[in-house]
């Protein structure tokens, strides 16, 4: 029998707990037993919102989850009316959002099964928005299950953690990620391992290098920022074309995507039909929409941001590796020879401080950092032999 936790990646130790939990919650009586809030932590790309959907649709479905029936089909989809699955795409879940989603989910399930509440993104709840969350919590209708994820247990607020069990994925192994692109995405086998190395068990990052040529071109540039630091005005450079090509993959996806919204919004309104609708309401929802479409787009930038400062911390990891004569765990083998001669012109400490300095900046971003300044102090740092 298929099981949607079999196309969960590396995570045995979670996948029986889970199924043990669907067990318990078909035991009927009152589900006194059941535990009626979680919260998944992992690095991103472990999985942690596919475990938590996961678990949705085997607590809905009547064969614990095969992934293949309508109710589990329509819990991942959106279409299940007792599933809800938050995904935020702008920076914070606001308070506002949250009373919202709970007036909806105070009904008892429409099916007679269960009500899930998946939050892919809890950490990015705001503070009053948590404390909102928090009654839900504490008292969860007697067929409600909330998932949270998270991608440490740091993100969520204290009260909240404190009421739910906690589960740790981990970061699937480079074999594991490997694997599942050759068998589920049909990617040849050299591909799939080469991205599964550099995305370090990132299975989405892995997939999407895999199967985009720009993606992977803009990556090669990035990796060859720290050869190219040879001065000041070089490491000005290097910030802006860091910057210049985290923008241009956030934009990537979201052009498309924004004007698609727009216009199904105006349609919604009747802009179409002689404009009255867009004058009664419309306009004020375009201009709301716009708003979130540039939140998320601020998100997404950053978020490639990292992504790109995480590629340049493998070079210097890797340069560590050479000069620790491990050269069997490199990640960036393609750039083997550069990388060996890097390690022998540079100290010996080096590549550790320029690690710490790497990863200081990526903690002044999260705290709001203007991303070009810090990329520029970071590349001036960096320069520094
Ligand atoms: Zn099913």
């Amino acid at each position: 029998m298929n099981s949607v936790f079999d196309d969960l990646v590396d995570q045995e130790h979670i996948t029986e707990i889970l199924q043990a939990a669907v067990a318990v919650s078909r035991t009927g009586n009152d589900s006194q037993e059941m535990t009626h809030a979680w919260v998944f932590t992992g690095p991103p790309g472990s999985g942690r919102s596919s475990v938590a959907v996961a678990f949705a649709q085997a607590l809905i479905c009547p064969n614990n989850g095969c992934g293949t029936c309508d109710l589990c089909n329509s819990a991942k989809t959106h279409g299940h009316p007792d599933v809800e699955i938050i995904r935020t795409e702008g920076l914070s879940i606001k308070v506002e959002e949250v009373r919202v989603l709970l007036t909806r989910v105070a009904w008892a399930p429409s099916m007679g099964g269960w009500r899930v509440v998946v939050m892919e993104d809890a950490d990015r709840l705001t503070e009053s928005a948590a404390n909102a969350l928090l009654k839900a919590i504490e008292e969860p209708g007697t067929r409600t299950v909330w998932l949270l994820c998270a991608p440490t247990l740091h993100d969520v607020l204290p009260t909240i953690r404190s009421r739910c069990r906690h589960l740790q994925l981990r970061t699937p192994s480079l074999k594991a990620v490997s694997n599942i692109l050759i068998n589920r995405d049909h990617i040849a086998p050299d591909m799939a391992d080469f991205v599964a190395r550099v995305s370090q068990g990132h299975i989405g990052r892995a997939k999407y290098l895999a199967t985009n040529e720009s993606i992977r071109s803009n990556r090669k540039t990035i990796m060859q920022l720290p050869l190219q630091l040879g001065s000041l005005s070089d490491a000005f450079r290097a910030a802006q074309t860091l910057i210049d090509l985290a923008a241009m993959e956030a934009n990537m996806f979201s052009d498309e995507r924004d004007g698609k919204e727009v216009e199904k919004l105006q349609e919604a309104y009747g802009k179409s039909a002689a404009g009255r609708g867009m004058a009664t309401g419309g306009a004020k929802a375009v201009k709301e929409l716009e708003k979130e479409q540039k939140s998320r787009s601020t998100r997404m930038v950053r978020d490639s941001i990292d992504g790109a400062l995480l590629d340049i911390a493998t070079f210097y990891r890797d340069v560590m590796m050479v000069k620790l004569g491990n050269t069997d765990s490199m990640i960036n083998t393609d750039m083997r020879k550069q990388i060996e001669s890097y390690a022998a012109n540079s100290p010996a400490h080096s590549a550790i401080d320029k690690i710490e300095a790497i990863m200081d900046t990526r903690v002044k971003l999260v705290h709001n950092a203007v991303p070009l300044v810090a990329c520029e102090a970071l590349m001036c740092l960096l320069a520094h032999k």
